[in-house]
């Protein structure tokens, strides 16, 4: 079949070149016949040789050429179009061979190659994950909605598992509801694990078919593929840490190691856990104080999550947190935490305010503005004294977005923030795009600034920007006086930092204030910052 394809286009290219001769000896020759008056000659031969009929003979030689040069024309474009489409079948032909047509993933033959391709990187570069994914209980999905239902859910099943690791990890469908992922070298056993848990998640959102929401889950199987081992056995491996994962329950992952499995297992209990301790409040909301940089005054506070397990003593809100956005539990937390602030704050004097930092995954809930006016009007909570603070990962993705999504809750009449300014690569964009209040310069730039040039060159540059453009700005992480010192002297508005207070249980609130701030007094000028936002407008 190649050898027809090459002769083919060789003929084509052939004719080609003859007609592009042709024309071109053509237009080479016809001056040069001029030039030589070999028309004028001809002319006076044919008349000298009436009778041989010179003429008719020529006339013949150029129609007949004209119809040669017609004829080539009319074969090279039907040739051409020939060999377009063998191109189009031979194309299909291959993609078939290595995609699954439900799908367009790999299917497991171009699976299993590249993961004897992958056997050969481990064995340079260890280590390297791999994962199987099946979905559970699906059979009765096209039992109870009919196959027309189950292949459409299946075609969905892989969409999601593109958009949740497609950037980080090849995805192919080995047959039935089963998939298998070989992750990017750079993607280390954390990673991971984050990924299994965030398809778990994915695949338990329900899946809308017409009218039907059919819901299922799936199970994954992990497998560190640290040492030289052929694909098959790579693949025997992580089969068998799936079924270790069917059998432990199903909706959940496992490892083939054992040390990663026992380690994966207690987080497992973590995320259980951390259902229960949203559910009943067990996470806090704490108080960080921000204070006026130049009179030292209290403004009001920074809410933060703490949770003190029952067994376990204090979580790291970083592994909670992280469990909380991987496991879809975000939204549930964060309100959770804005209604303890807000029914806290709203017993304190109304002039401190409190900023509520959202996470990405919150502010691309299409609830979210609607959930907060809730929360403001149960607690009987003033708006302005609300701050919401996004980071820039939640609003680059799509910048007309998040203006609607900060225009909704400025219409709310509360502040927005954008948090950890200057660590992102479009922290200018933002600002320019985006009606923001207030920023706040990432702890990074902060702690310990007295003694870092470059740290003081980039605080100054976003202060003069900032006033530029009459925004707030907030220092987290100020530890010393030097730190504090430095501020004063760029007259930075608002800081917040170990210097003046960690983040403090509600209950040490009244405390706090009365100890530290017995004297305080929010100033006219202060309180005119703060509160002086646009009147409050209806969410419709
Ligand atoms: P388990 O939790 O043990 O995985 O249960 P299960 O019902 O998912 O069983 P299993 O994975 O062994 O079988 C997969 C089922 O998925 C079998 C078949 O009913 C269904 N299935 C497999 N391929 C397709 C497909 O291409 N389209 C549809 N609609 N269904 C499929
Ligand atoms: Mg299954």
């Amino acid at each position: 079949m190649a050898k027809w394809f090459s002769t083919m286009r060789q003929r084509v290219s052939a004719i080609t070149v003859i007609q592009l001769g042709f024309f071109a000896s053509a237009l080479i020759a016809w001056p040069i016949m001029a030039e030589m008056e070999l028309f004028e000659r001809f002319y006076e031969f044919s008349r000298d040789h009436e009778d041989w009929d010179v003429d008719e003979f020529s006339l013949l030689i150029v129609n007949l050429t004209i119809a040669l040069v017609f004829s080539t024309i009319f074969q090279s474009s039907r040739l051409k179009k020939l060999v377009r489409q063998r191109d189009f079948q031979r194309q299909r032909a291959e993609q078939n061979a290595r995609h699954d047509p439900l799908t367009g993933l790999m299917n497991r033959r171009a699976f299993a190659a590249r993961l004897d391709e992958t056997a050969q990187d481990v064995a340079a570069h260890p280590p390297r994950f791999i994962a199987m994914l099946d979905l559970d209980r699906f059979k009765p999905v096209n039992d109870l909605h009919g196959h027309a239902a189950g292949d459409a859910t299946i075609r969905k099943v892989a969409q999601r598992l593109e958009a949740e690791v497609g950037e980080i990890a090849e995805i192919g469908r080995l047959g039935g509801d089963e998939f298998a992922f070989i992750f990017a070298p750079e993607i280390d056993v954390a990673q991971v694990e984050r990924s299994a848990r965030r398809l778990i998640n994915a695949i338990e959102q329900p899946f809308q078919y017409k009218k039907t929401a059919i819901h299922i889950s799936c199970s994954i199987g992990l497998m560190k593929w640290g040492e030289s081992l052929s694909g098959t056995e790579a693949m025997r491996r992580a089969d068998k840490s799936l079924y270790a994962a069917k059998d432990s329950g199903r909706a959940r992952f496992a490892w083939y190691d054992a040390e990663l499995d026992q380690q994966s297992q207690e987080r497992a209990e973590l995320e259980a856990d951390l259902k229960r301790a949203i559910a009943c409040d067990e996470i806090e909301a704490w108080f960080q104080p921000i204070i006026n940089i130049e009179t030292e005054a209290l403004i009001g506070f920074e809410v933060l999550a703490r949770w003190t397990h029952r067994n376990r003593g204090v979580v790291a809100p970083s592994a909670f947190i992280e469990i909380a956005e991987d496991s879809g539990q975000i939204g549930n937390l964060g309100l959770s935490i804005l209604r303890q602030a807000c029914g806290s704050a709203a017993g304190w004097d109304p002039k401190l305010t409190i900023s509520f930092n959202v996470s990405p995954l919150q502010f691309h809930d299409p609830n979210l503005v609607q959930q907060i006016k809730e929360i403001l009007d149960d607690c009987n909570f003033d708006a302005r004294r609300l701050t919401i603070e996004v980071t820039e990962s939640s609003i680059i993705r799509d910048f007309s977005v998040a203006r609607t999504k900060l225009e909704a809750l400025k219409a709310l009449g509360v502040a927005v923030a954008l948090d950890d300014f200057g660590t992102g690569y479009s922290s200018l964009a933002s600002l320019r795009q985006l009606p923001f209040d207030r920023i706040k310069i990432d702890r990074s730039f902060v702690t310990n600034i007295a003694a870092e040039p470059q740290n003081q060159k980039i605080v100054a540059g976003i202060m003069a920007l900032a006033n530029g453009l009459e925004l707030d700005v907030t220092a987290e992480g100020i530890e010393t006086n030097e730190d504090l010192g430095y501020l004063q002297e760029l007259s930075c508005s608002l800081g917040q930092g170990f210097l003046f207070e960690r983040a403090v249980p509600e209950k040490h609130v009244p405390w706090l204030i009365e100890s530290k701030w017995s004297d305080w007094q929010l100033s006219a000028e202060d309180a005119d910052r703060l509160l002086s936002l646009p009147d409050i407008k209806a969410v419709s």
